[in-house]
């Protein structure tokens, strides 16, 4: 039986940032040094192949703190965590390591150099994203007001109108982050922001990418977890951008086929936290059942890397 033709549109840049890359890196490097087990409160990026993969290698996933042993390292993930969790690993004289990536530590330095100003900060992040708890984390609880639309801008109960900063979560869509900046600054015109935007530059890049593609495309997947931020809105982005079918899939065996019948070409991205094999994965299943002719849909280049300490230890 001769398969059907089908244009694949490849986004670029897509999945791995570098961010996840290092995190990954930290964990693979407490295992050496350490040995297993090796503790890593919160998943240490968003993919539940990635963390299967460092699970099979000895490292023990736990949400808090308190289901550590005192004597086994710990490592907190790429979100980054609430000053409370160092300083109770410390207090219990545990060996811990900051897997936090150095893009998201920027938003809390900015976020506590607000404060030290006298400033209050209104936080634009998804509720209960552990990236929102470590930032809004960064200063005593109750400091950092958290909106999540323009409607809650309306709503937000502030102490000075002309002492107040912004920061936001690194994962946003941009374009809803926009209108709810625009917000903001409309209702507290002396609102401080940052000198550039805290969504980081994977998140830009592959909105951008999909938004440049999706109007191709019959039909989009995303590579990447339920509960990745980034990969979320890049479903939103695809679909907000003229694709009629976006989804996302984990990897090859949760895709749709009966929806995409009938369809003559697919768009094909990932989030941050997807690696690549599994992104070959879903293009391998559609090479299998179409005559595939494949397109880059290439909107920037990456070269971002961030160190991976040489040695682990612990901060002073
Ligand atoms: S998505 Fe951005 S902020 Fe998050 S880990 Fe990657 S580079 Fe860092």
């Amino acid at each position: 039986m001769t398969k059907p033709p089908l244009t694949l549109y490849l986004a670029a840049p897509r999945g791995f940032c570098a961010g996840v890359d290092r995190a990954i890196k930290i964990v693979e490097m407490a295992l050496k040094k350490w040995g297993a087990p090796v503790y890593v409160r919160h998943e240490i990026v968003h993919n539940k192949f990635v963390v299967d993969g460092l699970r099979d290698k000895g490292a023990v996933f736990v949400e808090e703190l308190s289901e550590c042993p005192d004597d086994r390292p710990v490592i907190f993930s790429a979100h980054g965590v609430p000053k409370s969790v160092p300083s109770a690993a410390q207090a219990r004289n545990m060996i811990y390591v900051d897997a936090t990536c150095p893009l998201v530590s920027k938003v809390h330095i900015e976020a506590q150099r607000h404060a030290d100003a006298g400033l209050q900060i209104i936080m634009i992040g998804h509720a209960g994203h552990p990236e929102t708890v470590g930032t809004m984390g960064q200063l005593p609880e109750g400091d950092v007001l958290l909106v999540e639309t323009p409607d809650d801008v309306a709503a937000v109960d502030v102490r000075d109108e002309t002492r107040l900063a912004y920061v936001t979560q690194t994962t946003l869509s941009v374009d809803d982050t926009a209108d709810i900046v625009a917000a903001l600054q409309a209702r507290f015109p002396a609102i401080i922001g940052p000198h550039k935007e805290d969504i980081c530059y994977a998140t830009t890049n592959r909105q951008e990418a999909v938004k440049t593609m999706a109007p191709k495309c019959d039909a989009m997947l995303v590579v990447g977890a339920p509960n990745s931020s980034n990969s979320k809105r890049l479903v939103e982005v695809g679909a907000r951008a003229g694709c009629g079918y976006a989804q996302l899939v984990q990897r090859a065996d949760d895709i749709d086929w009966r929806a995409l019948e009938g369809i003559s070409s697919i768009g094909i991205t990932a989030g941050a936290s997807a690696p690549e094999v599994l992104i070959n994965e879903v293009i391998d299943a559609f090479k299998a059942r179409y005559t595939v002719t494949s397109e880059l849909v290439e909107t920037a280049q990456e070269n971002v890397e961030f160190k991976v300490p040489r040695v682990l230890r612990q901060p002073a």
